[in-house]
């Protein structure tokens, strides 16, 4: 049997670990930025109507679901398109883009399906460090575009050290960068954003056709196990992304519960509140243990660790809290449940680095 090479090369995905079990303790999963809120007795009774339904195919053209989030985001159909989650669309997008010998660029440390996609499609992933600060570097990121680059992916906020990108520095970005070379935005996080800073996308898309904005339901929405995204774009682009999905590949209760979440957007924008405000405290209690962390806009805190990432997760695994580390960097926590995040704030407070008092 003969394997493509890129197989041999391409980093496995490594999944959010479910929490170890010490006794009297309820565990929690911090490892995954899911949304600790399930779903809404609305989104429930969509899902179990569309379960009734399971032994049909889906719509594959997803016609009532583009309709839906081209109606939230007062935009034609024609420039919204789906997949399997915001990771389905990626990969549709490198499949639309990007070949053996291409190069993809993107900030590093960013979110690790991005090697994995380059890699996958035989083209090589350009990682252009982050900043002390976790931030993007855009400027080094365009001196990274050379004639064999066949798009760039910026995440804000980025996964997984928080920071958002801001206006003026996207926009000089965009000025620079060639306008045939697609700029692939992934806003896994967007609904978490409160950076004053932050560019409206929408309007930059509508100014750059050559931006792709990928959003998801897994996080916000709380749809994580049911795997819809969708991407923004230019019809062209758009249209790109609909011919590289694979055929019914976003399910009939997957487009159910996407479309009942979307008209139940008021009480999900509570939650998504509800969580920023959870952030925020778990923020103001680490800055006055006098951790120094990138700011976040997302549903997680990001701890750069380095040497003491180990010690770190023994310590969170001990209080029945699975975290995600990057062996040797550092600790991506998620915004939980309070008791959760209570129990972050207690053993963080322990394993400061300075005490300021
Ligand atoms: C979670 C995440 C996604 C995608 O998640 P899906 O469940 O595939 O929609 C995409 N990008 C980033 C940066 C993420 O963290």
């Amino acid at each position: 049997m003969r394997l493509r090479d890129a197989l041999a090369t391409v980093p496995a995905y490594v999944p959010g670990q479910p929490p170890p079990q010490p006794e009297g303790l309820i565990p929690y999963k911090l490892s995954s930025n899911e949304n600790p809120y399930p779903p809404l007795p609305g989104v429930l009774r969509a899902i179990e109507k569309a379960a009734g339904e399971v032994h049909r195919y889906p719509d594959a053209s997803n016609r009532a679901l583009i309709e839906a989030i081209a109606a939230s985001l007062a935009l034609p159909p024609d420039m919204i398109a789906v997949g399997p989650g915001s990771s389905g669309v990626l990969t549709q997008l490198v499949t639309a883009l990007a070949g053996a010998g291409d190069e993809i660029v993107f900030a590093w440390r960013s979110f690790e399906m991005y090697p994995i996609m380059a890699g996958l499609a035989g083209a090589t992933g350009v990682r252009v460090p982050l900043d002390a600060d976790g931030r993007h570097q855009l400027d080094a990121m365009r001196a990274a575009i050379t004639d064999r680059t066949r798009m760039l992916v910026l995440c804000t906020p980025n996964n997984p050290t928080g920071p958002a990108i801001h206006a003026g520095e996207l926009t000089a970005f965009l000025d620079a960068v060639p306008a045939s070379l697609p700029v692939i935005v992934d806003e896994a996080y967007a609904e978490f954003n409160r950076d004053p800073q932050a560019p409206d996308m929408l309007a930059l898309l509508a100014r750059y056709p050559n931006i792709v904005l990928c959003r998801t339901f897994s996080k916000a929405y709380g749809l994580a196990g049911l795997r819809v995204g969708y991407a923004i774009a230019h019809p062209v682009l758009a249209e790109a992304v609909r011919r590289t999905c694979a055929p019914f590949s976003v399910s009939i209760v997957a487009q159910a519960a996407a479309i009942a979440s979307l008209a139940a957007a008021d009480e999900l924008t509570e939650r998504v509140a509800a969580l920023v405000a959870e952030r925020e405290r778990v923020i103001a209690a680490l800055g006055a243990q006098g951790w120094q962390l990138p700011q976040t806009q997302a549903n997680f805190v990001w701890f750069p660790l380095g040497e003491r990432t180990g010690e770190f997760v023994r310590a969170c695994e001990a209080q029945a809290l699975a975290v995600r580390p990057f062996a040797g960097e550092g600790v991506r926590v998620t915004i939980g449940e309070v008791e959760a995040n209570d129990r972050l704030i207690a053993l963080a407070g322990r394993l400061a680095p300075t005490t300021t008092g």
